[in-house]
């Protein structure tokens, strides 16, 4: 792997069920997240009910956590969207960052739904810079070639369905950079069919709160 890669807005890693062969396997959808104990179960801060679990994936050469191994995502589906469970900051959703990793299954709180556990295998990255020159030598518009990169993949950059709304540092620091776009391709998610979920890491933000969700709809 060429050196500098892994800080390459441009470099992505599509994911697809890992098969018999295994493959490079990153994480899962679904399923029952690994090493989160019921005490660290994340509870939605409008409505207060367990959030669902959508996604776990591993750091590595394919993901750059900063000083984390690992990222599970968590969302609210406890009362069908009044939590706004698409905005990245009001906790509706949440993303955990973890230090060590426990592949331990501990009990967790009963939620409002499981989803069907899928294994994530990551296939070698592209440069997205060279899917959009192959795609308009092809005579795809820009928004063909936006849409012909919606599909659950490591970093690159977003597809977004309405528009560009990467989060930004806090401390004015900048954009935080994408980590996981998440479709319902895999799993059928419940963040309406189409949509589109996002997770961004902040590179400049020292806490286990460097990473955020938000998803726009089909
Ligand atoms: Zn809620």
């Amino acid at each position: 792997m060429a050196e500098g890669e892994r800080t390459d807005n441009w470099s992505s890693r599509r994911l697809r069920a890992a098969g018999a062969d295994g493959g490079l396997v990153v994480g899962s959808f679904g399923g029952h997240p690994r090493g989160v104990r019921t005490s660290a179960w994340p509870r939605c801060a409008v409505c207060r009910a367990p959030m669902c679990h959508l996604a776990q994936i591993d750091a590595g050469p394919w993901l750059d956590l900063g000083p984390y191994h690992r990222l599970t995502a968590f969302i609210c589906h406890a009362t069908g969207g009044r939590c706004e469970d698409w905005d990245p900051r009001k906790g509706g959703n949440k993303v955990l960052l973890h230090a060590d990793l426990d592949d331990a299954m501990h009990d967790g709180p009963p939620t409002v739904r499981v989803y069907r556990r899928v294994r994530l295998a990551a296939e070698p990255s592209v440069d997205e810079r060279e899917l959009f020159r192959i795609g308009k030598e092809r005579g795809l518009t820009m928004p063909q070639l936006w849409e012909s990169l919606r599909y659950d993949k490591l970093g690159g950059a977003p597809s977004w369905v309405h528009g560009d709304d990467t989060p930004q540092n806090l401390a004015g620091l900048g954009p935080m950079r994408l980590a996981v776009q998440l479709s319902t391709d895999l799993v059928a998610f419940d963040i309406t069919k189409g949509g589109v979920a996002w997770i961004f890491f902040d590179p400049n933000e020292p806490t286990a709160d460097a990473a955020r969700m938000l998803w726009q709809g089909g």
